[in-house]
């Protein structure tokens, strides 16, 4: 599991973090959920290494990693925006980080078309970025942090650039995602309606706080505090 312990952030003199203290379960489909400002981008970069804490410690496991590199973290981040290389193919975008690690030719290729299969882009290996539609430049985002077999993937608005109707297919497609590789996603969005339809559990942030967490149906049927029932829209 990964654990927070009392995590703090602060900008200057403002607060985004207050003291947040939570446990995100192996294999769970967790979302992170509240309302554009309330510090969701700055936790989730503080858990991949991107960003410091000011105070407080986080854990994989039994392991603090509090002062890791992002590398070191086991963690794959996927973007709102894909950070693909233009000048690269798909094939050559996904093959980029197992060069890096030193993955032989043979094996690589073996990796590349097994996670191609997956996220269905196998006759779309040789084009390049802008060839592709939003939806598929979010696999191909995916197929790459899905190579790195990290022990979590981070999801930050992954689908806010998508049009409705690709959005709601991306979803269904996360969804399955999830469930064969059976690895810990974390997801992040400020849209109650995909957390509620994604999310086997669900955290709602407000301010810098844990407002509540728990099962959507949970948090559905009984909000703990009026900003939860207005924000999930729950029937009074
Ligand atoms: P959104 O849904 O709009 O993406 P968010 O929940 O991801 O919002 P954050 O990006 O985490 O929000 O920002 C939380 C607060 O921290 C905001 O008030 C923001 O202005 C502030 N903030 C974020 N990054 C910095 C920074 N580098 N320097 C100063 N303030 C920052
Ligand atoms: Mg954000």
């Amino acid at each position: 599991n990964i654990t927070l312990e009392n995590l703090n952030k602060s900008f200057g003199k403002a607060n985004v973090l207050n003291n947040i203290n939570l446990e995100i379960e192996d294999g769970s489909f967790t979302i992170l959920l509240g309302p554009s400002g309330c510090g969701k981008s700055t936790l989730l970069r503080i858990l991949a290494g991107l960003e410091e804490e000011s105070s407080g410690r986080i854990y994989m496991d039994t392991d603090d990693i509090t002062e890791k590199e992002p590398k070191d973290r086991n963690i794959a981040m996927v973007f709102q925006n894909y950070a693909l290389y233009p000048h690269m193919t798909v094939y050559q975008n996904i093959e980029y980080g197992l060069k890096i690690k030193k993955v032989a030719k043979e094996e690589r290729k073996s990796i590349i078309d097994n996670v191609l299969q997956l996220v269905e882009l196998k006759d779309h290996a040789q084009k390049r970025p802008k060839q592709l539609s939003g939806g598929q430049r979010q696999r191909v985002a995916l197929a790459r942090a899905i190579v790195k077999r990290p022990g979590a993937f981070f999801m930050d608005e992954p689908l806010s650039n998508l049009d409705a109707k690709l959005r709601n297919h991306m979803r269904q497609e996360l969804i399955e995602l999830h469930q064969q590789l059976k690895t810990t996603f974390l997801y992040v969005t400020h849209d109650q309606v995909e957390a509620m339809s994604m999310g086997s559990y669900i955290i709602i942030l407000n301010q810098g706080k844990v407002m509540q967490q728990g099962t959507p149906k949970d948090i559905y049927t009984n909000p703990q505090n009026l900003f939860v029932a207005q924000f999930i829209g729950s029937p009074p």
